[in-house]
This record gives structure tokens, sequence and C-alpha cells, in this order.
């Protein structure tokens, strides 16, 4: 069979031009939310409605076909998108997304978050983030490479090693980012490593980067909890999604002495007040693929862990899960945003009111792109580091944007994620504007 058309083309809206005037819709949308939190810190730092516009527009962005020839012969096709939110302060970087959901607004919206996220940590990035609307789970490994071998031929154009640097995201891992490596190499005819991070050691990875966000999120909670006063020792954590960024931000909680006590995945979840054997809990997923059935715990469904009288809940699965609906139930002291955009503004509002203090995805979860942003400088020196050089370094680099954060928000009085975007936000408009306009 040939393809020829493509069915079912969810269509991409067009760009938000008015948008200054004409503020997106407050519903949880990850665009709405990303243009809502947007326009609150553009009113802080008092720009006027053209540096909102062009902060809330994206450069450049491309929607491609990906055909893919299935195991079985027939043909079936995906819609593929990469889209460079901001490349000022230098090549775009940011995550490529197999999830089934994945439209061009989500991709935008996550795009936009990579720019302040790489400004919050003063990374000399821009923000990009790419997606291909598939269930990677349906797919058999021989045709996950096919789809992402034609995908990153669609978007040659745009990535490059100073152009657009591509990491693993949801549903995306090391082994996906060597067939990218690979497919652009091979078209270019050497070796180029530093056009995707999050490789496999054996291609130019870099030590530490498996861990990264997870070891991020607790310094950031640890350096947190000790302006409160309180010790990583002293508090009860639940992980919601235990995927490559809860399941080792769990394990790292629990190796620095820290109570795990319910974790969940997109199959359910587990509770222990007594702590969770993280360790052993690790070995059940590897054998079964889901913390379900785990012996040491009783059953809890993802809702009731949101819910749980916890000191730090860490939200690390998909958007939106602190809504109008759920953010309410919140008991934690502390939410550390673990996943990309899983607090609403809704959500927000309700977890402020409350009294809970959220430690946002910019900052939280900045430790993944901090060591890839390590891993594109060693593949640029063809000059590798030790890991306990880039261990220092990520903490060094999570707890100073904490404090950087956590001092503004205080002498501003703005919530820590208005405060962390103030200061990404700023740090890009700054290159916009020292650049000058052209011509
Ligand atoms: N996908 C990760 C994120 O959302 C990492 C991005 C990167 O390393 O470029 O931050």
């Amino acid at each position: 069979m040939t393809t020829t058309s493509i069915p079912d083309s969810p269509q991409p809206t067009p760009p938000e031009t008015d948008l200054p005037d004409a503020p997106a819709p407050r519903n949880s949308s990850p665009l709405a939310t990303a243009h809502s939190q947007l326009a609150t810190a553009v009113e802080v730092l008092g720009y006027d409605s053209g540096q909102h516009q062009m902060l809330a527009t994206p450069r450049r962005e491309i929607h491609v076909a990906v055909p893919l020839r299935r195991d079985d012969g027939e043909t079936v096709l995906f819609h593929g998108f990469r889209v460079q939110h901001n490349i000022s302060r230098g090549p775009g970087k940011g995550g490529l997304r197999y999830a089934p959901g994945v439209d061009i607004d989500e991709v935008r919206a996550l795009a936009m978050w990579m720019t302040w996220k790489c400004g919050i940590v003063d990374l000399p990035y821009g923000g990009a983030k790419g997606g291909v609307a598939i269930d990677p789970r349906d797919y058999s490994t021989a045709e996950l490479e096919r789809v992402t071998r034609r995908y990153t031929s669609e978007i040659m154009p745009m990535i490059g090693p100073d152009t657009d640097v591509m990491a693993p995201d949801m549903g995306t891992d090391e082994q996906t980012m060597a067939w990218v490596m690979d497919t652009y190499s091979v078209n270019r005819g050497y070796t180029i490593p530093a056009v995707v991070t999050g490789k496999p050691l054996a291609v130019g990875g870099s030590r530490g980067r498996g861990t990264a966000t997870s070891a991020g999120i607790v310094h950031v909670t640890a350096a947190a909890l000790e302006e409160a006063g309180v010790p990583l020792t002293d508090v009860t954590v639940a992980v919601q999604g235990f995927g490559k960024v809860g399941s080792h931000a769990a394990a790292i909680f629990a190796e620095r002495g820290a109570k795990v006590v319910a974790v969940s995945d997109q199959y359910g979840g587990l509770r222990n007040d007594a702590g969770i054997d993280v360790k052993r809990l690790l070995e059940h997923l590897a054998a079964t693929g889901s913390v379900v059935g785990f012996d040491d715990a009783e059953p809890l469904s993802n809702v009731d862990l949101l819910g749980l009288e916890v000191d730090v809940l860490v939200p690390a699965a998909v958007e939106g899960v602190l809504d109008e609906q759920t953010a309410g139930r919140v008991r934690a002291r502390w939410v550390v945003e673990g996943a990309n955009g899983p607090t609403t503004t809704a959500g927000d509002a309700i977890l402020a009111r409350n009294g809970v203090t959220v430690v946002p995805d910019v900052l939280a979860n900045a430790g993944g792109v901090v060591v890839s942003y390590f891993e594109w400088v060693q593949a640029n020196q063809t000059y590798w580091w030790a890991e306990h050089e880039i261990a220092e370094r990520l903490e060094h680099r999570m707890t100073s944007a904490y404090g950087d954060v956590s001092a503004l928000a205080r002498r501003q009085d703005l919530s820590l994620r208005d405060a962390a975007l103030v200061i990404g936000i700023q740090r890009t408009a700054e290159a916009h504007r020292i650049r000058g306009l052209y011509p």
C-alpha cells in the first residue's frame, strides 16, 4: 500500500500573532498554560506588546509526514513536529517526544518551556522541542528505528550541532538518540556526536546524563528544604510517574535519606507509610514493567497519591495533572515539578492559596538539559569528563539557579514559578535587545 495523502491530519493552529491583545484562553492545554505563565512574567517585567509577541511566537516550526512500513508490510503514517521557539542565546535545545496525543500546540508549549529553562540555568541555548504522534509501546524496535530515521531525515534541514540539538523526552531514550545521530551523520558523511545529547556512552554520551534530571530534582528539593530549615532526611516523599525521571528521583531521594512513601505509574500506585524499598521496587519494575503488584506496599490510585499527607509531592508523569479539580486535594507542603507542565494556571492559583510551595518545572527538572549541555561541550571538545566532575557541576548549577530564583522571589514577592520565568524570559529578551533587530 502506498500512502499519498495524510489521513486524519491534526490541523495545526495558526501562529498566535494577536496574542498580547487576545490572551490565550485560560484552560488546561499546555500551550494555554505556557502562554498564561508568559503573560504574567511579561507583566512583571513591564514589556510592551511587541516584545510579548516576539517571546510568545516560535522562530521556526516544521510539520512532517512520517510514513512507516510496518513489519507485516503495511504502511501507516504519523505526524511529526519540530519547533524552535527561540535561538537568540544559542542553538535550539530540547527533547524528542513519542506519545499518542502529540500535536503542534503541545510541542510549541514544550519548546517555549525549554527556552525559559535554558535561560534559568544559564545555558548558551535557545529552546526547541520535537514530537511524533505515536504510541511507542505499539511498535517493534525495528519499526521505531525506521520511524526515528525517517523523522530525522524529514527535519534534517532544521537540526545540527550548531542549530538545534535534540535529546530524549517521554517515549524516547538513548537508543533513539543513537539512531538520530547515525542518520544525521551518515547523511553528512562523517560522525557528528554533538547533534544530539542523551546518547549511549559508546557513541559519545556523557556520564551522569541518564539520572541527571532526577538528581537535579533532588538538589533543588534539598535547597528548598534547607531554606525552610528542614533536613532532607526528615521528609516524606510521594512520586507520581515511575519512568526515567520519577524512578531515579525516588531512588536518589531514598539514597539521600528521605522516606519515599508512595509512587505510581500509568498502571497504578503503591503506598507504604514505613517507606518503600525503592531498590527492590526497581527490580520489580525491571521484571514486570510496572510498579503494580509490588509485595511490600498497599495499592493506591494515581489521584489519591496527589492528595497524600506527605512533605514533598513530585509530579513526574504528564502535563496538567494538578488542575482545578485536583490541586485542592494536595496536602504536601512542597510540590517539586519533575514533569514539564504538570500544573495548570488554575491549579497553580489553588496551590498558592493553600500555601503550597511549588518548585516549578523549568527549574526543578532542568538537570537533564544541564548535563545535555555538558555532553555537548564534551562532544565539541572530544574530551570526556569523569563522573564526579559532572555530578559536582550539576549540583552547583542547580543550587545556584535555585538561589537566584528564590532570592528574586523574596525580593519582589513573587512565586518561585514567576521568579524563575522572569529570570529565563529576561535573559532571552536581553539577548534579543543586545543583538538588535535585523534588518
Ligand atoms: N527532555 C528534557 C527536558 O524536557 C531534556 C531536554 C534536553 O536535554 O535537551 O528538559
